[in-house]
């Protein structure tokens, strides 16, 4: 199978899950790939994405002029334009409209928080991008602003957006921003949040590193003054745009996730002679120590 062929097969694919996990309704959503330096593959206009067919994709170049197929591009064709302008390094794009982050997007709340430690190794926060009108070139504009410094985010009033080093990757992030929009919710429901303190931030950030997971940018080193810089050169208009990433994470060195008061006293003690069924309890920095440590005698 040739490579344009096994990518062909891919965003089929990726389009019956994104449909059977309801991440899209009707024709809503779209989905890109590289197809080589100076050209795309994409999704075609006014499609379901559960029930595509290899040879409905569209070729076009990186001015998104249609070079092959029977139907025309995705009318958000001109967002993915963008991000593939803005990150030379992005392979592929996939645009859906999960309902609870989609949720979260209408309600102005982006996942910002520090909650969950695979999200911040994944994705690191996930902004919401200013409302646009849908397929306008209003909607890059929006994007603009973020897409530098992130591999997601939501898009006010509308959807959410990943981008990866290859199509699966960039599927699994919206899997992961609905999946924390999940989480994210409930806890909400349940009225506490418990934050992972900014020192443990940090280190995860150092863990992504060991794992090879590239962040597109750092952490913003103060959350109340988000570093700005230009979009690069040759884009419509020059707006700031976002060069670090915001996550709110209180400071607090080595403190414990859940604090002993509500936990309890330990129900059995550890003793030398019986260690079967003693309780262990680390601190979530003890823990990512660990694992690092772990991952380091692997090598
Ligand atoms: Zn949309």
């Amino acid at each position: 199978m040739s490579i344009e062929s096994s990518l062909r097969a891919d965003i089929v694919e990726v389009g019956r899950r994104m449909y059977a996990r309801a991440y899209t309704a009707s024709n809503d959503g779209n989905i890109s790939v590289r197809l080589g330096s100076d050209r795309l593959l994409m999704t075609p206009k006014g499609v379901c994405k559960g029930f595509m067919s290899a040879d409905m994709m569209c070729v076009t170049d990186l001015e998104g002029r249609k070079l092959q197929g029977d139907r025309d591009p995705s009318s958000e064709m001109l967002m993915h334009l963008e991000v593939y302008r803005q990150r030379p390094d992005v392979q592929a794009v996939v645009h859906a409209h999960p309902p609870i982050a989609t949720g979260f997007a209408v309600a102005g709340i982006p996942l910002s928080r520090a909650v969950l430690a695979e999200v911040l190794t994944t994705l690191g926060s996930i902004p919401i991008a200013n409302y646009a009108t849908p397929s306008t070139a209003e909607l890059p504009e929006a994007v603009r602003k973020y897409i530098t410094a992130h591999d997601g985010m939501l898009l006010a009033n509308h959807g959410a957006l990943t981008v990866g080093a290859d199509l699966f990757s960039a599927y699994f992030k919206m899997e992961t921003i609905e999946h924390f929009a999940k989480i994210s919710l409930v806890a909400r429901l349940l009225g506490r949040e418990n934050l992972l303190a900014r020192e443990e931030v940090e280190r995860l950030q150092q863990l992504r590193g060991s794992y090879g997971i590239k962040a597109p940018a750092p952490i913003c080193p103060d959350p109340a003054q988000p570093i700005h810089g230009q979009a690069i050169e040759g884009t419509v208009t020059a707006d700031d745009v976002a060069t670090c990433q915001v996550v709110e994470a209180p400071s607090g060195s080595g403190q414990r996730l859940v604090p002993d008061s509500v936990l309890g006293p330990p129900t059995r003690a550890a003793s030398p002679r019986n260690h079967e069924g003693a309780e262990i309890r680390l601190t979530y920095r003890e823990l990512s120590a660990l694992i690092e440590d772990a991952v380091r005698s692997l090598r």
